[in-house]
């Protein structure tokens, strides 16, 4: 999913798709590890390896957090009309929604994700200036 817009944190380069198959249990892993340790070991960069289903459970719980919050302000914004404190809300969401996008959370580390989830940003970033213009005529 996340293949070619994944860049590792280190050195820069896409992450490439490992599988790791187990013998044991019978079953196949997915792992994204760095492309250039892959391809010239660990002396170039470290492996940074991570269950495909790992990260895209953490971007995806992080996005429907997301669209929940914004949900309830577009709830407020239909049925309360103290427009600082829902310009406060939409304030907050948006310092959220950037932390999300350029993803400088803890969680991921020495990650990096460009693009992610492009679709949903813009339609969050239209949904936002749409409010932010309706507030601005109340006022
Ligand atoms: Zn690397």
């Amino acid at each position: 999913m996340f293949a070619s817009i994944i860049k590792c944190g280190d050195c820069g380069r896409t992450m490439a798709i490992k599988r790791d198959y187990n013998k044991t249990m019978d079953v196949e892993y997915l792992y994204y590890i760095c492309r250039t340790y892959r391809v010239y070991g660990k002396d170039k960069c470290k492996s940074h390896s991570i269950r495909v289903e790992e990260l895209e459970s953490i971007v995806l719980k992080q996005i429907n957090d997301y669209i929940h919050k914004m949900k309830l302000v577009i709830y407020d914004y239909h049925n309360n009309s103290d427009v600082n404190l829902l310009n406060n809300k939409i304030n907050q969401l948006k310092m959220e929604q950037d932390k999300i996008f350029s993803l400088k959370q803890n969680i991921y580390e020495d990650w990096k994700l460009n693009d992610l989830a492009r679709e949903d940003y813009l339609r969050f970033r239209d949904a936002y200036i749409e409010k932010e213009s309706e507030l601005v005529k109340k006022n």
